[in-house]
């Protein structure tokens, strides 16, 4: 299977090449050139398998040039060897009246694990299969947690290189300390004097810039990416709806065949996406809902079929969703009309006026997938203390959010199908303001509220999260967004 930009101004690539480029030389996306469809048994089949194994299942129908033992060998080491700590890696969980998906269980407490955990090793097996002599660096623009995950995954990968980009000041104090303390010869991390959008569109423009490829190919360096905009990045997503499904129906939850729905705590689209890939695969869903917090940018387009990012930047205690330019949206548009030149139109449209109009006869299209909705902080930190009063289990602010709209989808549709709500983060990343929405004191330095979360929740905090407290901080650094490419051109240098 082939891959090809959303754009339609590239050649078709295999898929070891559309991880190694992350993105496509038109500024496109790469997304296949068609969705594997399975079946009934297919489904069932899953029921008896490992997290890993189901991953082999999947993986294998998209990464076509890839030998059924190198994808093995990746997804071995990715999800074995003790790194998450549950043995189902992607637990479903029954709380009230919903089920919930826990990705939180790996190395860096949030769900980007569950996709850095694999690309790394994708990337190491492409960079094998292509013969390519280059060292890749990883650029990667983090709203606080892709950060810390890309880090933890690709920290001395042999001919890889890393650094990220974050918002100064826009991001938890713990994602701060996870990101500064990251050890390793290959690694390094700069705070730019923005918001997350300036991070990524910093990033998005050092990619889109041939003569700066050009320089840094003199310093043998070829540039990829670690953020959603990989295909690396979204294929191990779609493995998890699998897995959530199969597990209902092990649980007997629902019979094989029977429609769920999902709600998705949304930022740059790349985790809903995941779950529209899966639907088209055969994979009974009913709707998916995206949830967003103030910034709802997409709340708004999927309802109108009007994007607009000329509006207030709102810093929330979300921040993992404060975004305002969702990139994956792009592929959902290709999808949705296979027409790259319609595509490429509208990404113009938003590079230089910031808005688009996708046009009213999307809105019919969107609305058979997608549901959309937003919490604002006030809401978010109630649905906390709700469910944590009527469930004893605490929530994350994100995964609060998609509680939330979930609720309300529920009330406005009277759609009573089993729902998914997709858990994205521990709540100990997010202590403080967990905290504070369960009525305790949220002031004091990240390890005193840590420690009593800890004692409201009688759950212990992840072992990487204590372990920082004693972690040095190795990574100092700060830039303007306009000195960015300089940074690169250093480090790639080094
Ligand atoms: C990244 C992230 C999100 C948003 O996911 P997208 O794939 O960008 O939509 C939501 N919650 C948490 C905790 C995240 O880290």
């Amino acid at each position: 299977m082939n891959y090809v930009s959303t754009r339609g101004k590239s050649e078709p690539v295999s898929s070891a090449q559309a991880i190694l480029q992350g993105i496509a030389g038109d500024g496109g996306l790469f997304v296949p050139t068609e969705i594997p469809k399975v079946d009934a048994d297919f489904l069932k089949a899953l029921t008896g398998l490992s997290y890993a194994d189901r991953a082999k299942k999947i993986l294998g129908l998209f990464l076509t040039d890839y030998s059924d033992e190198e994808i093995g060998r990746c997804v071995e080491s990715a999800y074995g060897g003790g790194k998450f700590d549950d043995e189902a890696v992607a637990p479903v969980r029954s709380v009230g009246d919903v089920s919930v998906l826990e990705l939180w269980h790996g190395p860096t407490s949030a769900f980007k694990d569950m996709a850095l955990q694999l690309l790394p090793r994708l990337l190491s097996e492409a960079l094998k299969k292509t013969g390519e002599t280059k060292e890749t660096l990883i650029l990667v623009a983090t709203s606080g947690d892709t950060g810390k995950a890309a880090l933890a995954g690709f920290a001395d990968v042999p001919q890889t290189k890393i650094m990220v980009f974050y918002p100064e000041g826009g991001v938890s104090e713990m994602q701060r300390l996870q990101m500064v303390t990251q050890a390793g010869g290959n690694v390094s991390v700069v705070a730019v004097k923005g918001n997350f959008d300036d991070a990524q569109g910093g990033v998005k423009e050092i990619f889109g810039d041939t003569a700066f490829a050009a320089k840094l190919g003199e310093a043998g360096v070829r540039l990829s990416s670690a953020n959603s905009i990989n295909w690396g990045r979204l294929v191990p997503q779609i493995v998890y709806y699998f897995s959530a499904y199969a597990d209902m129906v092990k649980a007997g939850t629902i019979q094989n065949g029977a429609p769920v729905n999902f709600t998705v705590p949304t930022g740059n689209f790349g985790n809903i996406l995941a779950g529209f890939y899966a639907r088209q695969m055969g994979l009974p869903v009913g709707k998916l809902v995206c949830a967003s917090n103030r910034n709802n940018v997409l709340t708004d387009f999927l309802q109108t079929g009007y994007y607009d990012r000329n509006r207030d930047f709102f810093k929330t205690i979300s921040p993992s969703m404060d975004i305002l330019v969702s990139s994956n949206v792009e592929r959902m548009l290709y999808h949705m009309t296979g027409d790259p030149s319609g595509v490429r139109g509208w990404m113009e449209a938003l590079a230089t006026e910031g808005r688009y109009d996708a046009g009213v006869g999307m809105i019919q299209r969107f609305q058979n997938y997608f549901w959309a909705g937003w919490a604002d902080d006030e809401k978010t930190k109630a649905t906390i203390r709700e469910v944590y009063e009527t469930e004893h289990y605490v929530l994350d602010t994100h995964t609060a959010v998609a509680w939330t709209v979930a609720r309300e989808y529920r009330r406005r549709t009277h759609d009573e199908r089993p729902m998914v709500v997709v858990s994205t983060a521990s709540p100990y990343k997010f202590s403080g303001s967990v905290l504070e929405a369960l009525g305790g004191d949220a002031t004091g330095e990240p390890f005193a509220l840590l420690a009593s979360l800890e004692q409201k929740s009688g759950m212990t905090a992840p072992k990487g999260l204590a372990a920082l407290k004693d972690a040095q901080t190795l990574h100092e650094g700060s830039c303007e967004k306009e000195k960015m490419r300089d940074a690169v051109l250093a480090f790639a240098e080094k």
